[in-house]
């Protein structure tokens, strides 16, 4: 009996850690998205260039680094 119990608690602790991963995955998912959305273009090398989150107005560019202010953004 004792080893069917411990055979669902470690079912159970799988399920929850998998659902876990599908949810980090599905937030991370839809972070990309956003930030995706609000993606600026670099003045310097045309490249993407995404928003810094919590800076409000900051965005990084991914080629060459450079860091400037635009639109606000909700990241
Ligand atoms: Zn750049």
């Amino acid at each position: 009996m004792a080893d069917i119990v411990a055979i669902l608690v470690v079912i159970g602790i799988t399920v929850l850690y998998l659902y876990n991963q599908y949810e980090e995955e599905k937030a991370m998912e839809e972070f990309r998205r956003k930030s995706r959305n609000y993606s600026l273009t670099c003045r310097k090398c045309g490249e993407l260039a995404e928003p810094i989150v919590g800076t409000k107005n900051r965005y990084r560019c991914h080629n060459c680094g450079r860091q400037f202010a635009g639109p606000c953004h909700p990241l």
